[in-house]
């Protein structure tokens, strides 16, 4: 198929706008599946996504079309990607092999906050955008309320709005012919020299890791040797097949086209997204089109018993692969042992992340409460010559610096755009107050709707600002956020001690306004989960050798076995062993038994 008859493009939506479902009408209206194959929202192939009813990955189908106009076959690349804003990576990896976008908007809710960074980021690569409305066979669709709200923020004349059902089919033909009328073909070069640009990759028990290429120049084969840019590693082309969406073997690709490539690739850590392969010894000048995302959020990982250190090692491994978003590095506790420290874009994308390692990889793994990183100017001598640095980036809590060793504190902010219709914006702004917020401007977008943008700490919004917008809005308000930056701050050191004795992973770094509240909640919490012990526990929060909150656990011994009254003896053994059973899991701080869950449990707000 020659360039001219190539179309890469993308669907961009907020979450839940019904890309996914728009996916699934292009499949079909193509041949590529059957109609009511049964199967809704086919691209979503991973089981959390399918349970969460939300895209992760994004992934890429090729379809086969013969455009009215013509009557010639094209050839349609579509990559479909997630709306939600922590996997903004894996928009931005999908756009850089992509000449368009469908812009996606619920006729119903209207854009939202992800339709605006979408939009942008579309914007910012130089893609052509094809406005559509969706949903309008609900009744209290609004298309026309919405084809203003696109004229007023992204000067898209209503005439070019394409209106459809996706769910129905209703008017899906149209899009069709808007991508091959209005997205260029690929700007590429079939003459030059083979140059791949890996965009994906994931891993496959008999294959090795797979990568999924965009051809931006000259052809490959199978039975050719490609070398990898970022390695110098040389690798012989055993399979190359169309994803549509199964896969279909093919000899050869073209500049242009889109294809999955198996080379025998053995270590997942040799493919590196955003890497160019050339064939062996014919060197090219590397594509840089896509800018990887730094994590936002770090929390640690530990195997439930250091038995299962192996297996999860390699289970992180292989999924990471399939999620290049995710840093790791080695790191290790005194009561959770040997583990790593992963970088997330945010919770969810953690969330979604264990998930996977549970569903696909069947690790329970233990989680630390996660943490964003901290921006440190150091005044003490030793500890910069230690570090190589007055500066000093850190995560983990346990590892701060004294007070009197640092001169300022930076942490993390982002800026956040909030959408929402207006009878919301009083209990917005409260939240926003709460969570250190600074509002930067608040702009009406139609009669009821109004776009605010503010300044937050990330720290405030990581664990669960999204829920409580939602909560606070009845789910109208959408949130998007991008970074901002580090900012001068005033954090403390907020340390549990248990009988005068300081539990290293229980400690966090707190702003200083809210210390002596998270002290408080945090004491109550402990004396709900640590169980009784034989002695007295003191339980206390503390800022250096300041208490800012403590309680007492009276002393008491728990005898399981009390309320049996004589009789069955297997049963009383049995109780005995699950105590001593229970016990084992349990670690001694200052002669108080903490059970493990409690290190985790006691994080949570
Ligand atoms: P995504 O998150 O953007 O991929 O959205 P999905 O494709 O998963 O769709 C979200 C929800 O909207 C699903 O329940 C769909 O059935 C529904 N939906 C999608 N398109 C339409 C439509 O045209 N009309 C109606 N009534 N519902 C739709
Ligand atoms: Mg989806």
């Amino acid at each position: 198929i020659p360039i001219e008859r190539i179309r890469n493009f993308s669907i961009i939506a907020h979450v839940d706008h019904g890309k996914s479902t728009l996916a699934d009408r292009l499949l079909e209206l193509t041949g590529a599946v059957s109609k009511n194959s049964g199967q809704a929202q086919i691209l979503d192939s991973l089981q959390v996504e399918r349970e969460r009813g939300i895209t992760v990955k994004a992934q890429t189908v090729s379809l086969f079309y013969q455009y009215p106009e013509d009557g010639q076959i094209y050839l349609l690349n579509l990559i479909d990607t997630p709306g939600h804003v922590d996997f903004a990576n894996e928009v931005s990896r999908s756009l850089a092999v992509c000449d368009g976008v469908i812009l996606l908007v619920d006729a119903c809710h209207g854009v939202q906050a992800q339709t605006v960074a979408n939009y942008h980021l579309a914007k910012s690569q130089n893609l052509t955008v094809v406005p559509v409305l969706n949903k309008i066979d609900i009744k209290h669709a609004n298309p026309d309320r919405v084809c203003k709200e696109l004229e007023s923020l992204f000067e898209i004349p209503t005439s070019e709005v394409l209106k459809i059902s996706a769910k129905l089919g209703t008017g899906v033909p149209d899009v069709l012919n808007r991508i091959i009328s209005a997205i260029p073909p690929p700007k590429v070069n079939r003459g030059g020299l083979f140059r791949g640009f890996l965009f994906d990759s994931w891993y496959d028990k008999f294959r090795g890791a797979l990568n999924l290429m965009y051809i931006n120049d000259g052809s490959i084969e199978i039975g050719q040797d490609i070398q990898s840019m970022n390695t110098g590693k040389t690798y012989p082309v055993k399979s190359i097949s169309l994803l549509r969406p199964g896969e279909e073997p093919v000899d050869k690709l073209n500049a242009g086209q889109v294809g999955l490539i198996g080379c025998n690739m053995r270590s997942s850590k040799e493919s590196i997204i955003g890497d160019t392969f050339h064939v062996k010894g014919k060197p090219v000048e590397a594509l840089s089109r896509f800018k990887p995302q730094q994590p936002m959020v770090y929390a640690g990982i530990y195997p439930a018993d250091q038995s299962k250190h192996v297996a999860l090692r390699s289970a992180i491994e292989k999924l990471v692969l399939n999620d290049s978003a995710v840093t790791v590095t080695p790191d290790s506790s005194p009561a959770l042992g040997q583990g790593w420290r992963l970088g997330f874009l945010g919770l969810l994308h953690m969330e979604v992340f264990c998930q996977r390692l549970e569903q696909e990889f069947s690790a329970e793994p233990i989680i630390t409460a996660p943490s964003v990183t901290y921006k440190l100017k150091l005044c003490n001598q030793k500890l910069i010559k230690q570090n190589g640095s007055d500066t000093l980036y850190i995560s983990n809590a346990a590892l701060f610096p004294e007070k009197s060793a640092v001169e300022e504190y930076y942490e993390p902010f982002v800026l956040g755009t909030i959408i929402t219709p207006s009878e919301y914006v009083g209990p917005i702004i409260s939240l926003c107050v709460d969570r250190r917020g600074q509002q930067l401007k608040s702009v009406n977008i139609d009669q009821d709707r109004l776009l605010m943008k503010y300044i937050l700490p990330l720290n405030e919004i990581i664990l669960d600002f999204n829920d409580k917008l939602k909560a606070i809005s009845s789910g109208y308000a959408s949130f998007n956020y991008e970074d901002h930056g580090y900012h001068e701050t005033n954090v403390v050191r907020l340390e549990i001690h248990l009988n005068g004795r300081p539990v290293e992973e229980m400690c966090r770094i707190v702003h200083s306004s809210k210390a002596v509240q998270i002290a408080r909640e945090m004491v109550l919490r402990l004396k709900e989960l640590i169980p009784r012990q034989m002695i007295q526990v003191a339980i206390q929060a503390c800022v250096g050798s300041k208490v800012l909150a403590r309680e007492t656990l009276k002393p008491y011994r728990k005898d399981v076995t009390a309320k049996l009254y004589g009789g069955d003896v297997t049963r009383r053994m049995k109780l005995l062993r699950q105590q001593a059973e229970g016990k084992k899991k349990m670690r001694s701080i200052a002669n108080v038994r903490v059970p493990h869950e409690t290190f985790i449990d006691v994080l949570k707000r």
